[in-house]
């Protein structure tokens, strides 16, 4: 057996352990009364363009129409109703050749990862807060997976730490914004702060240093703040996007990878990630979806359900005199723990049946996770709970 897959696979993440356990409880005491805040499954439904985009697909199928193999990087309608929708949203030049559709975001990070690194000196960097699973996608990928320790008090990129872990054998640096878990946008400034740095340190190792954007929740900003399109900001940046989120569809495993022209050795790079996603035995991404995202890749779901329920757990939680990161996209409130350890706190929230993930494994001490892609009813009927909590610390 492979020991480190062995691991993997009895050591489940501390999320679904957590998630395992509110299923449990909602069945011995009844769902409503259990305030799981865990998982980021969305709540809100997909757009009603996605159900009859799928039903008309069905009714109108040939016998290989809808579930056949597609060419392995995807069909050609799909990607270029992609490469021209971004086109038109960010400015870009975009060709359908850019584009490689895959099973989610998950598989678009490991086949970058796969294709972007050679051997185990070779590292790739995430900024913390961080989603968990990068560490497991580098390192299945055979290279070094190294953390930059998190500006606590922005939740913003870390430059001096930043700085510091940059080296030779950098490969890529991963951003995610809006972030999970902090639900902080990165601002123009540090992203360009993020792109002086970088091809100042290219120029001096000699190599490209590729961003990797992980941006599942591109489509989820509050209050009209805008998400930059980060290879309009530097040239040597890889896509890693997914419609788990924007549309709902976290089970239909769709998503793309999106090489631009415009990177170093753009074209090998594309190759190497045909290559890395054949390896992986990836074949191609689900084709009733690629057919879906044809006529739904510029529309997403109701992004207003979330807004408001941000609002209601910030303001709730912050009244009963919790500390919380605001939140300016993503679907995550991240909560400074009343004790030092996260886990404490977690524990004791349990007895409330409040669940939520301290946030140790995302790289960063002290804070819990709640996920708010919950019904509204959840967060309101929560709030006395969390009431009771907060009375045993004062
Ligand atoms: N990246 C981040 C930051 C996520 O939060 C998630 C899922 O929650 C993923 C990647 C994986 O997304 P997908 O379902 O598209 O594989």
């Amino acid at each position: 057996m492979n020991e480190k897959m062995l691991n993997l696979g009895n050591n489940r993440s501390i999320i679904r352990e957590l998630f395992e356990f509110s299923k449990g409880q909602k069945e011995k005491i009844g769902a409503d009364k259990v305030y799981d805040f865990t998982l980021g499954n969305p709540s809100v439904p997909p757009h009603k363009l996605v159900d009859e985009t799928i039903k008309e697909l069905l009714d109108t199928q040939t016998p290989s129409s809808n579930h056949g193999y597609t060419s392995a990087p995807g069909d050609n309608e799909v990607r270029d109703v992609i490469a021209k929708d971004l086109n038109k949203r960010f400015g870009t030049n975009y060709k359908l050749t850019d584009l490689y559709m895959t099973c989610g975001a998950a598989a678009s990070l490991c086949i970058t990862f796969r294709a972007l690194t050679e051997k185990p000196t070779d590292e790739i960097l995430a900024i913390a807060p961080y989603f968990t699973e990068y560490k497991v996608f580098v390192e299945s990928a055979g290279a070094t997976f190294k953390l930059v320790p998190a500006d606590l008090k922005t939740f913003e990129i870390n430059f001096p730490e930043l700085e510091k872990m940059l080296n030779k054998n950098t490969k890529a640096i991963i951003v995610n914004s809006p972030n999970n878990p902090s639900g902080v946008i990165y601002s123009e400034k540090a992203l360009k702060q993020l792109a002086e740095l970088l091809e100042k340190k290219e120029k001096e190792y000699g190599h490209a240093i590729y961003i990797v954007c992980d941006e599942p929740y591109r489509e989820i900003a509050y209050d009209g703040l805008k998400v930059a399109h980060i290879p309009s900001l530097y040239k040597d940046t890889v896509v890693c996007y997914s419609y788990s989120k924007s549309l709902s569809l976290p089970g239909e495993r769709i998503g793309y990878i999106l090489v631009p022209q415009q990177a170093a050795d753009s074209k090998d790079l594309y190759a190497a990630c045909l290559g890395a996603g054949r390896a992986y035995g990836y074949v191609c991404a689900p084709s009733l979806f690629q057919k879906v995202i044809t006529k739904c890749a510029s529309v997403t779901s109701d992004m207003n359900e979330y807004a408001k329920n941000r609002d209601l757990l910030y303001n709730g939680l912050t009244k009963i005199g919790f500390e919380c990161v605001y939140p300016q996209g993503a679907f995550y409130l991240f909560v400074k723990s009343p004790e030092e350890d996260a886990n404490k706190f977690m524990e004791r929230a349990k007895k409330y049946n409040i669940v939520v993930v301290p946030s140790d494994g995302f790289g960063v001490k002290g804070y819990v996770r709640l996920a708010y892609c919950v019904s509204s009813s959840t967060i309101i009927n929560s709030l006395p709970a969390f009431e009771e909590l907060m009375k045993e610390y004062k």
